[in-house]
């Protein structure tokens, strides 16, 4: 027992699904539950060992499509809590549905989990299973819950149960079949399973109240026909059964203790415990039983998350493909420099709550920039190069001279070293930079205007060149003596203007692809307009620009914050080979904030 002093010490749990496991972990709710080593019914682990398991929660995708944002912060919340109440998270594939699941997404899931830092070994056993494995004891529960009278085989047309579903205002009216007795429901259910009906034909309904407020309990589906493969079980079965019959099995089982689900099933949850009550009555599954609990779904603005709009971005070319960077799904995160630990940052912040909302995109790029920055290399690179040419170069520094200059590798970090780069007659800089005639307030480069080229020297521009059409083709600048940076007097010149730049003669071309929201509002296809006509038509710019020598030995993956420009990431796709490829992860600050 905890003392006075050590309750009031205890910090305070961060959500409301944090304080229901507390509260069960001080009544012991779970305490005295066996675990048999694997899922199965109440025999099964009554035979086994105390569940070294303090909590158990699951993560179950259907494998249908790629994992998004969304679902991470699924992810982040399961395996989280089992990580933190000495807990197992089991990571369950929802195959129900012989029709939709399809093999290549559960290579794609396992890996999104792996990479968000998750894992489903526990104490030397996997935790990875599929619901398809359980077919056998839902069938069994299907013919238990007949024989206990609470289910029947409904033979109405599916319209003529539409409409005796009654509805908000109207009870339902009960089928002719629910009367029918054990034996005839058996018979049936088998005739059923055995391909004597044909799709459509008949159905088992759970017998609860026709009358009920509840819709969903008024005699839901619980299994239906369906002459589909299914990609494990192959042709065994024709009769399927229904995801709110199949999912509280399923967590039984697996002796879940904490269900955790999106809002929209929170009507499904007193059929839920209607179900595993049932079950339970008939000695069937584990007690206690699993419980379900509700939080809101995460709506990010400026993305969208399901997976049928994110499946006609691909389909139709708008994105170059599910791991394309401005995708929400995982893969594209990843491709455009998040890091796990940036969106386990994201989830921790965000938390959960029981009532929906949307998070603003920045939240997301706030928790990246707070993740990187003490992490990424700095390095300089002009996004828009323009040359400039130090016209007394030859005079002040000789012919061909290059000079060494260096940079901390991470200006809070001085033990990760310098990068090195030459300063010489010729440099990129940014065109914006350049100004004719300068603007109030525009400390850059104009005629007559004194800067420091960032980490080298004190420069005075004189002028540029510009070609018919008045485009800026080169800046000429003179060195002023005895300024450069780190030597003895450097700082005895004064200027406002601090200049990035990247030398001639060893900057290194590379591709730099410019990523922006994919849409231009922020709650796309929520209004009139259809959403593929709410993209941001500049999501991506691609340019050549210069980076840095040091950025030429990137590695795919790696993040930088290059000066001034925020942070990119060398892509891990397109990367290499001699090719420098970076995508731009994000901004230094919210280039989108009012
Ligand atoms: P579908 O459109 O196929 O129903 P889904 O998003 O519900 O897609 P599932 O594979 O069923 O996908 O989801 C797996 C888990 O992820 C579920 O437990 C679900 O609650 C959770 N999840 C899905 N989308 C979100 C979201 N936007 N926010 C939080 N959790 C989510
Ligand atoms: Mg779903």
């Amino acid at each position: 027992m905890a003392s006075p002093t050590e309750k009031e010490n205890a910090p305070k749990p961060s959500n409301f699904l944090r304080g229901i496991v507390e509260r069960d972990l001080e009544q012991g709710t779970y305490r005295q539950r066996h675990w048999g080593g694997g899922p199965g019914d109440a025999a099964h682990h009554r035979m086994g060992e105390p569940d070294p398991a303090r909590i158990r929660t699951r993560f179950p995708p259907e494998p249908n499509g790629y994992l998004h944002v969304g679902h991470a912060k699924s992810i982040c919340l399961n395996f989280g809590l089992a990580r933190d109440y000495q807990g197992i998270c089991h990571l369950r594939f929802d195959d129900t549905n012989p029709e939709k699941e399809e093999v290549e997404y559960v290579e794609s899931i396992k890996d999104a989990v792996r990479w968000l830092g998750f894992d489903w070994d526990a104490h030397g056993t996997s935790h990875l299973y599929q619901a398809s494995d359980y077919f056998d004891f839902m069938y069994r529960a299907a013919e238990y819950l007949i024989e206990a009278g609470h289910a029947y085989v409904d033979e109405q047309t599916p319209e003529e149960m539409r409409v005796n579903r009654g509805d908000f205002s109207k009870p339902g009216t009960d089928s002719p079949f629910r009367s029918r007795s054990i034996d005839e429901n058996l018979q049936r259910l088998r005739e059923m399973r055995d391909g004597k009906l044909e799709d459509g034909k008949a159905v088992l309904r759970a017998k609860i109240d026709m009358a009920s407020p509840n819709i969903n309990l008024r005699d839901p589906t619980i299994y239906r026909i369906k002459h589909a493969e299914h990609h494990h079980t192959g042709g065994k079965w024709c009769i399927y059964p229904m995801y709110t019959f199949a999912h509280p099995i399923e967590d039984a089982l697996e002796n879940i203790t904490h269900s955790i689900c999106t809002l929209e099933f929170e009507d499904q949850r007193p059929f839920y415990d209607w179900l595993l009550d049932r079950l339970a009555e008939g000695g069937l599954i584990n007690t206690p039983q699993p419980r379900q609990y509700e939080f809101a779904r995460l709506n990010l603005t400026y993305v969208v998350t399901s997976k049928r709009k994110l499946k006609q971005l691909v389909d139709q070319g708008h994105v170059t493909g599910w791991d394309d960077p401005r995708m929400p799904t995982i893969v594209g995160l990843r491709r455009r420099g998040y890091t796990p630990e940036s969106l386990q940052l994201f989830a921790d912040r965000i938390g959960v709550s029981k009532a929906d909302s949307w998070i603003d995109y920045s939240t997301l790029e706030i928790a990246l920039r707070d993740d990187l920055d003490p992490k990424a290399a700095r390095a300089m690179a002009v996004l828009d190069p323009v040359k400039m040419v130090i016209t007394n170069w030859d005079e002040a520094m000789g012919a061909g001279h290059l000079d060494p200059c260096s940079a901390p590798v991470h200006p809070h970090a001085p033990e990760r070293g310098k990068r090195e780069f030459m300063f010489g007659r010729e440099l990129w800089i940014e065109r914006t930079d350049y100004e004719e005639t300068p603007p109030k307030g525009f400390f850059r480069l104009f005629p007559g205007n004194k800067v420091r080229m960032k980490y080298g020297h004190v420069i005075e521009c004189t002028g540029a060149t510009k070609d018919a059409s008045g485009q800026v083709t080169e800046v000429q600048a003179t060195l002023v003596p005895d300024t450069k940076s780190g030597t003895p007097g450097a700082d005895a010149v004064k200027v406002k203007g601090n200049i990035t730049w990247v030398g001639v003669a060893d900057g290194v071309k590379a591709e730099v692809r410019l990523y922006d929201r994919l849409f231009s509002v922020p709650q796309p296809g929520t209004g009139e307009k259809d959403f593929l006509d709410e993209l941001n038509p500049d999501s991506l710019k691609v340019v050549t620009a210069y980076v840095e020598p040091s950025l030429g030995r990137a590695k795919g993956d790696e993040k930088f914050q290059f000066e001034r420009h925020g942070y990119f990431v060398a892509d891990r796709k397109d990367h290499g080979g001699g090719r420098p490829v970076f995508n731009r992860v994000t901004g230094l600050k919210d280039g989108w904030a009012k």
